[in-house]
């Protein structure tokens, strides 16, 4: 059974700055600490946006939470850092339509929240119990959750390629095991995707420092795990834990 925690929040606030991959404007973030019970809450433009799951308005290549006109783009390795470190509540200030990529992984987000600090807070957090399994599916994907008295993530990735055919990972949810296990995971690309995506507007600001590309014969840079893609897809499934994944 999993134990009942206190909500969490930073002990100071922590800026990031950096690009947006897709659209390859700047962007910067300031991400506060926040009261009990407020949850983590992006502004952007003066317009507040939950990070909540009805926020969702697009999920193709990013995630983006919008509220009226106003949206943000590439949430989920932000708050794939914030749910894997248990940080409920947050206020997170957005100046430009993105969150920075910074190395494509959540690690850099996790480095400077442990540096800020994490705090407890007076009252516990919620917690979401599954009564029923349950199973969502869209073309060639599928989630099926099925209750269980403590969280674990498998994630199954099956491509037709030379690099890649099938790979699998499994996750305990503690701050500990995402830390080493997922948090340092890159977004990746196959390279032949590269120019489409390019052609459509999207990833105008990835480079090789940001995402890991991968060609027939091999990867653009070094490997941080040899299963490295899985993991980065199991990243993207814990950001949906806090409401929100590519
Ligand atoms: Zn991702």
């Amino acid at each position: 059974m999993e134990v009942s925690r206190p909500q969490q929040t930073l002990a100071a606030p922590v800026r990031f700055e950096g690009v947006g991959i897709h659209l390859g404007q700047p962007a910067r973030i300031e991400v506060l600490p926040a009261p009990v019970d407020s949850g983590r809450l992006f502004v952007s433009q003066g317009q507040e946006i939950p990070a909540l799951h009805e926020r969702v308005s697009s999920v193709e290549r990013c995630t983006v939470l919008s509220a009226g006109e106003v949206s943000v783009s590439t949430v989920e390795h932000l708050l794939a850092a914030c749910a894997g470190l248990q940080l409920d509540n947050l206020r997170i200030l957005v100046d430009g339509p993105e969150v920075p990529i910074l190395d494509g992984s959540a690690m850099p987000f996790v480095k400077a929240f442990l540096a800020a600090g994490v705090v407890c807070q007076e009252r516990p957090a919620r917690r979401h119990v599954l009564t029923r399994p349950l199973f969502v599916h869209d073309k060639n994907a599928l989630v099926l959750a099925l209750p269980a008295t403590e969280t674990q993530l498998e994630y199954s990735l099956h491509y037709q390629h030379p690099m890649i055919t099938y790979q699998q990972v499994t996750h305990t949810s503690t701050p500990e095991s995402f830390l080493s296990g997922l948090a340092p995971a890159r977004t990746y690309a196959f390279m032949e995707e590269v120019e489409g995506l390019l052609e459509r507007g999207l990833a105008r600001g990835g480079d090789l420092s940001n995402a890991l590309v991968i060609r027939s014969d091999g990867y653009t840079s070094a490997l941080r795990f040899p299963d490295e893609p899985v993991r980065h897809k199991c990243l993207d499934l814990v950001a949906l834990g806090s409401g929100s994944g590519s």
